[in-house]
C-alpha cells in the first residue's frame, strides 16, 4: 500500500449534481426472456443488420465516420428530405442531452409532461435550467392546455412524449398542431417519437410532417426500439437546419460508431421485415392488453411496445410479485412492463391474473 493520506478529499462538483439521483444499476434479469423493464425488442436485428455491422469491426483502429454521413444521407432518402435537417448521436436521448445543452441554461424553462420519461428532468437540470413538470391528464395523456398554460417568457423548449413512455398513450395529430398554433415561435417543441412505429392509431400525431412544415418543431427517434438495436447506441433528430447545425456542434466528436452506424442503415433497407416484426409486438401488445381487461385491470391506451398499470402505492409490491419477470415500477404511481416474447407475455398474464385474486 502507498501513503495515501486516510482524509477523504472532496472535489466539489456543481451544486446541481448533488440534486440528481445516483446511477442505479438496473436490476439483472435471471432470464433475458423475461426483462420486461426497458422496453427492448424481443426480436434480434433485422436481417443482414449482424453482417453490416460485423464488417465494421475490422476497421475499428479508425476513428469513425465524424458526421455519420452515410446514415444521415440513408435517412434523407427514407423522409425525401435534406441530410442537414438530421443529426445523429448515441441514442436519441444522447441527441437531446446535446440539444438541451446547446440551448438551455440557468433561468430557462423546459416544459414537459409527467409522469413522462425519467431522463428529461434530469437532462434539463444539467443545463441548470428549470424542468417545468405538467401533470399528464387522469387517462395517461399529455395535457397540452396545461402544457400550453404553462409557457413563459422564460421557457426555451416543451418536450411531448408521444405515445408517451410510461402510460403510453399518443397525442393526436389535431391536437399537437392546435398546440404548435399556441407555442410561441421562439419556443422549440421536441416531439419525441421513440415509440412511433407502433402506433397504431391513425388520428395519431405525425411528428415528421410538423417538423417539416413549423420553424420550431424537432422529432426525435431512435433505432433503439423498433429496430432493435438498443445497445449500439444510435438515434436521431430531425430538426430545421439551422437547428441541426447548432446540436451537431454540441455531440461529442466521434461518439457513433462505424458499427452501429452501419446497422442502422442496413435496419432502414429492411422495411418490409420491419414492419412484420413491428405487426408481431403490436399484435402481442393487443392480445395482452385485451386480456388485462379481461381481468378486470383499467389500462390507458397503449401506443408503444408497453403497458401502463395505474398501481400507485402497489407498484412496488406487484413489481416484486413479478418474478422472475422484471417491470419497470414508479412508487407510488404504476407499472409499466414491456411487450416481450409471447412466453413472456403470457407469464405476466398469469401473475396479473393472481394478483387480483389475492388483494
Ligand atoms: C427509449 C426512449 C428513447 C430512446 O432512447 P435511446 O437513447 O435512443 O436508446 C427516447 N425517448 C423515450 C421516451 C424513450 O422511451
Amino acid at each position: 500500500m502507498t501513503d495515501v493520506p486516510d482524509q477523504p478529499v472532496r472535489i466539489t462538483a456543481r451544486p446541481v449534481m448533488d440534486e440528481l439521483p445516483a446511477y442505479r444499476a438496473g436490476r439483472a434479469a435471471s432470464d433475458e426472456l423475461y426483462k420486461l423493464s426497458s422496453n427492448e425488442n424481443p426480436h434480434p436485428p433485422l436481417p443482414g443488420v449482424i453482417d453490416a455491422a460485423a464488417a465494421e469491426l475490422a476497421r475499428v483502429n479508425r476513428y469513425p465516420d465524424p458526421g455519420c454521413g452515410r446514415l444521415l444521407d440513408a435517412l434523407a432518402e427514407h423522409f425525401d428530405l435534406s441530410p442537414d435537417h438530421f443529426v445523429a448521436g448515441t441514442g436519441s436521448v444522447a441527441v437531446l442531452f446535446s440539444m438541451l445543452s446547446a440551448y438551455c441554461s440557468a433561468g430557462d424553462e423546459v416544459v414537459f409532461a409527467w409522469r413522462s420519461f425519467e431522463a428529461y428532468p434530469i437532462a434539463v437540470r444539467l443545463t441548470d435550467a428549470t424542468p417545468v413538470m405538467v401533470p399528464l391528464a387522469a387517462d395517461g395523456r399529455h395535457d397540452l392546455d396545461a402544457m400550453a398554460d404553462a409557457i413563459t417568457d422564460r421557457t426555451k423548449i416543451v418536450i411531448v412524449c408521444t405515445p408517451n413512455n410510461p402510460t403510453g398513450p399518443a397525442v393526436s395529430h389535431d391536437d399537437l398542431t392546435a398546440f404548435l398554433d399556441r407555442v410561441p415561435e421562439r419556443v422549440m417543441v421536441v416531439i419525441d417519437e421513440a415509440y412511433a412505429e407502433f402506433v397504431e392509431q391513425r388520428s395519431a400525431a405525425r411528428g415528421f410532417e410538423l417538423a417539416e412544415q413549423r420553424r420550431n418543431a424537432v422529432v426525435l427517434r431512435t433505432f433503439s426500439k423498433a429496430y432493435g438495436l438498443a445497445g449500439l447506441r444510435i438515434g436521431y433528430a430531425i430538426a430545421p437546419i439551422h437547428v441541426a447545425q447548432t446540436i451537431r456542434k454540441a455531440v461529442p466528436p466521434f461518439s457513433v460508431t462505424d458499427i452501429a452506424q452501419a446497422a442502422a442503415v442496413a435496419s432502414l433497407r429492411s422495411r418490409d421485415e420491419l414492419q412484420a416484426r413491428v405487426a408481431a409486438v403490436v399484435g402481442e401488445r393487443t392480445r395482452v392488453v385485451d386480456a388485462l381487461r379481461a381481468q378486470g385491470w383499467r389500462l390507458p391506451d397503449s401506443q408503444g411496445n408497453f403497458v401502463w398499470l395505474a398501481l400507485g402505492d402497489d407498484s412496488v409490491g406487484f413489481a416484486e410479485a413479478c418474478a422472475p419477470l422484471t417491470v419497470r415500477a414508479f412508487d407510488g404511481e404504476g407499472v409499466r412492463v414491456s411487450i416481450g416474447s409471447p412466453e413472456a407475455n403470457d407469464r405476466l398474464l398469469d401473475l396479473a391474473a393472481r394478483w387480483l385474486t389475492d388483494h
